[in-house]
């Protein structure tokens, strides 16, 4: 087995996922240089406010290189890259969240969009986060309209009114009196997360916290 990994990279030498620099030493996450120069959030940075959550935090600012890597992570197949996000999101909740929630779920995609690109990255990203901190991810929302993509529409109300009924919840009795924990990609407008906890909260959600890879304002 450990030959086989030492085979695999020789073959396909782990890349850092933010610049695509080989990474010379195993078991690095990022390249030495995204380490130090990443748009990393902290503080106070990293926490944002989004009606309906109570706080809504990011280890990283979506811009350059981050917005790249997370677009390939989308759209272009690399599902695999949600093994390194998910240590930072999950670090990120650790920072900044430690004992505020009782379980961690995720903000779902539509089922014709899963079909097309293959996977839920917030599912996905969720998962890794959830192992990291030693939780179990909880399926707590359905897309039940497929809409056009948010990233598409530019005003908040147009996302708002695009997201509107989208999501269900598929076990009230779950989520009764919990402390829910989103995850998601990223947070721009915060519309989507916004009607996700509305959703959750209307369904006996006690208070919706939410971590995203990354902060786009
Ligand atoms: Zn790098």
């Amino acid at each position: 087995m450990k030959l086989f990994q030492l085979l695999l990279d020789l073959l396909f030498p782990p890349k850092c996922i933010f610049c695509g620099h080989i990474l010379e030493q195993s078991g690095l996450l990022l390249c030495p240089d995204c380490q130090r120069n990443l748009p990393w959030l902290t503080g106070s940075s990293a926490e944002g406010k989004v009606e309906f959550v109570s706080l809504c935090v990011s280890p990283l600012r979506y811009k350059e290189p981050v917005d790249e890597s997370i677009r390939r992570f989308k759209f272009f197949g690399r599902s695999w890259y949600a093994k390194v996000y998910g240590v930072l999101t999950a670090q990120c909740v650790q920072d900044h969240l430690s004992g505020k929630y009782d379980l961690i779920s995720w903000v779902p995609v539509s089922r014709k969009r899963k079909r097309k690109r293959g996977y839920d990255q917030a599912f996905l990203l969720a998962q890794e986060t959830a192992v990291h901190l030693g939780a179990t991810l909880v399926p707590t929302l359905e897309k039940v309209r497929h809409n056009t993509a948010q990233s598409s529409l530019e005003d908040d109300a147009a996302r708002r009114a695009n997201v509107i009924g989208a999501y269900r919840v598929l076990e009230p009795e779950q989520i009764a009196g919990k402390r829910v924990l989103l995850v998601d990609d990223v947070v721009t407008t915060g519309q989507t997360l916004s009607e996700c906890a509305r959703t959750l909260r209307t369904a006996g959600a006690r208070e919706v916290l939410c971590v995203t890879l990354a902060k786009a304002r």
